[in-house]
């Protein structure tokens, strides 16, 4: 491309590299003021077990309501958070908001729900972060077993002994650990046997592809098998369509999650959409 844009070539570079660099600082100088003022907020997407339709859990997502821009979406400011040393403050804030809203329902009478939180691998992987969770928990109140943390295929980038000592430590807390966007980077069999999770999700890119695609249709079915013989639960992320949803139930996938269901809502759209659930649906949570 650089000779393609002949002499002048620098000039393309360099504006496009302006432009990359500014946005970053723009991100940066901003996330460091969205934390300090309170411009991050969580929403929540339902998961429905396939079979009966009921909700089952929900997945926090960070969201920032800059002053400027309006929202910006985290695949905007997570990754630039992890260069600047900003995941720390910020994972801190996500979990800790999560538990105090986990709790604030479970006092209106909201209760049993599973909140599954993200978790990048570099706060994963910082020394401090076990103690952190364990302080957040205890001071929040809320049942460890009901707070899911999803971490993803990177992490198993890292030495098996080491991480599943790790992954461990978390378990004994009573959290439950779900491996996210699976099949979208590395992930052997070995390592899942020998990690103490509980949950996959597959990624919405494969949900996308059934049915109809072959390559789709193969994945999801090798995926459901093997994770159903490992004894793992399975959601599928990014369910839009009810052939989508017909397909994943036919495989025995056991949760869902995606618009088909309901889009990611604040905390008091979703309180809303779970007191309504409940009179549709009944009662009954089984975590
Ligand atoms: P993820 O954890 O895989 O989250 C699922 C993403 O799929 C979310 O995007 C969600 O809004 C979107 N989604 C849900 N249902 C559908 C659907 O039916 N169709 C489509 N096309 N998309 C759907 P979102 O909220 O933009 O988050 C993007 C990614 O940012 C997340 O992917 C996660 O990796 C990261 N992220 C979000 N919140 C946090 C957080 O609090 N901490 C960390 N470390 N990462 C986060
Ligand atoms: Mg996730
Ligand atoms: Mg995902
Ligand atoms: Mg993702």
């Amino acid at each position: 491309a650089a000779k393609d844009a002949g002499r002048n070539g620098w000039r393309f570079f360099s504006s496009e590299m302006n432009e990359h660099l500014s946005q970053r600082m723009f991100i940066e100088t901003g996330l460091r003021r969205a934390l300090a003022q309170g411009e991050l907020f969580l929403q929540y997407q339902p998961q429905v077990d396939t079979r009966s339709g009921r909700l089952v859990g929900a997945e926090a997502l960070v969201r920032w309501a800059h002053p400027e821009r309006g929202l910006i979406a985290p695949d905007q400011f997570i990754a630039v958070a992890e260069d600047c040393g900003l995941i720390e403050p910020l994972g801190r804030w996500v979990f800790t908001e999560a538990c105090r809203q986990l709790r604030a329902w479970e006092d209106e009478g909201l209760s049993g729900l599973q909140l599954a939180v993200n978790i990048s691998a570099l706060e994963f992987n910082r020394p401090g972060f076990l103690p952190q969770v364990r302080d957040i928990l205890s001071a929040s109140g809320v049942n460890p077993a009901q707070i899911e943390l999803e971490i993803t295929e990177s992490l198993l980038m890292q030495s098996l002994p080491e991480l599943s000592e790790r992954l461990g430590e978390l378990t004994a807390l009573g959290l439950k650990l779900a491996l996210d966007d699976f099949g979208t980077g590395y992930s052997s069999l070995g390592y899942l046997k020998r990690l103490p999770l509980s949950r996959l999700k597959i990624d919405k890119s494969f949900v996308a592809g059934v049915p109809g695609s072959p390559e789709g249709e193969a994945i999801i079915r090798a995926s459901l098998s093997m994770a159903h013989d490992l004894g793992l639960d399975v959601v599928a992320e990014g369910v839009e369509a009810e052939d989508q949803r017909d397909f994943l139930l036919s495989h025995g996938c056991d949760r869902l999650q995606g618009y088909l269901i309901a889009r990611p809502m604040g905390a008091d759209a979703f309180g809303d959409w779970w007191r309504q659930h409940l009179h549709v649906h009944g009662k009954a949570m089984a975590p």
